[in-house]
């Protein structure tokens, strides 16, 4: 029974982590390719797109 929880705790622990990894990747690569909702336009900068209302 305890194996059992300790390799059940290892694997969590072990997916947590692969997330935390995916958590902070897709972020970045959503900065980098962010869009406007509005015209669709690569947004450049600090996040405000040329049309004002992105
Ligand atoms: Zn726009």
């Amino acid at each position: 029974m305890l194996t059992k929880i300790a390799t059940l705790f290892l694997v969590f622990i072990a997916v947590l982590g692969m997330f935390g990894k995916l958590s902070l990747l897709i972020p970045k690569r959503r900065k980098r390719t962010a869009y406007c909702s509005n015209c669709g336009r690569h947004i450049i900068g600090k996040g405000r797109c040329s049309c004002g209302q992105g």
